[in-house]
């Protein structure tokens, strides 16, 4: 068992994933017919439309592109969260049927996540936090012995893994979803982890389709805050980040 970091790769997508995207649209707003609208864009009527299309509100055609994520070093909190997107699709390690931690160590041994802001707190901190995992390993050996050592013991002695608890998954989503995903997670008021998780994401998609995704990131990029006074009050520190002329909010 051991800490884990965060680890993100863009496994596949939509081949040509903003042609998919702006040739949906151009059928929408010519007369072309489907033989027509993948060979007659050009790189900049491509960018123009999907512009038109993140600007106007009309975004179904972005869910025509597809990216599909291979995610390890994320705890089972992260995952919580993460799962609440709904248009996504998730495919999640199973503590039911693995009972191997990804280092080779024995049955039911889990990694873990430790908060950056333990880490801060000092190295002293951290072998405390290291200390408590290895009591929980403890506790989860201790169940999984009396309740057989088989499958189904491992169903139960779970039970006491904690949050940080480590997980991997593959995690499907469309453009549309992406947008969304990153306005809401990409946000100072996310929780770290998530934040992270969807920054990498960000920058993984950026690298294939930057069209798509010029705009994608916290609300603040596009307008005034939406929390209000439960905003972080650093929007222009954002913008700055993400490379946006600073306006209100
Ligand atoms: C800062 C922050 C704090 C949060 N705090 C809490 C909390 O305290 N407690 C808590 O339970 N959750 C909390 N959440 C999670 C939040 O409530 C959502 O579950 C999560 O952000 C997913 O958002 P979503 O439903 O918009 O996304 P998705 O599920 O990805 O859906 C995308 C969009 O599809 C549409 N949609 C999807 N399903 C439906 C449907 N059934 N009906 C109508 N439209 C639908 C909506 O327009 C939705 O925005 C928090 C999230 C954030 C970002």
């Amino acid at each position: 068992m051991g800490a884990r970091q965060l680890v993100v790769r863009l496994l596949r997508y939509t081949p040509h994933p903003e042609n998919a995207v702006a040739a949906s649209a151009h059928l929408c707003y010519s007369p072309a017919g489907v033989h027509e609208i993948e060979g007659h864009l050009t790189p900049e009527r491509r960018e123009d439309l999907i512009a038109l299309l993140l600007r106007s509100g009309h975004h179904t055609p972005l869910e025509h592109a597809v990216f599909t994520f291979g995610v390890e070093g994320i705890s089972r909190a992260c995952l919580a969260q993460l799962t609440r997107h709904r248009i996504a699709s998730f495919s999640v390690q199973s503590q039911r049927w693995v009972g191997k931690s990804s280092t080779g160590s024995p049955d039911g041994v889990f990694d873990y996540i430790v908060p950056p802001r333990v880490v801060e707190l000092g190295p002293e901190y951290v072998a405390e936090f290291e200390r408590q995992m290895r009591q929980i390993q403890e506790w989860y050996d201790f169940w999984y012995r009396a309740l057989g050592a088989n499958r189904e013991a491992r169903e139960d002695a779970r039970f006491v893994l904690p949050n940080a608890a480590e997980t991997k998954l593959v995690v499907t989503m469309n453009a549309r979803e992406l947008h969304h995903f990153f306005s809401l997670r990409c946000c100072n008021r996310a929780q770290w982890e998530i934040r992270n998780l969807a920054e990498a994401m960000l920058r993984l998609v950026k690298e294939v389709a930057p069209a798509l995704f010029r705009t994608a990131g916290p609300r603040c990029l596009r307008g005034p805050c939406p929390e209000g006074k439960l905003g972080c009050g650093k929007a222009a520190e954002v913008r700055a980040r993400y490379g946006v002329d600073a306006g209100d909010g």
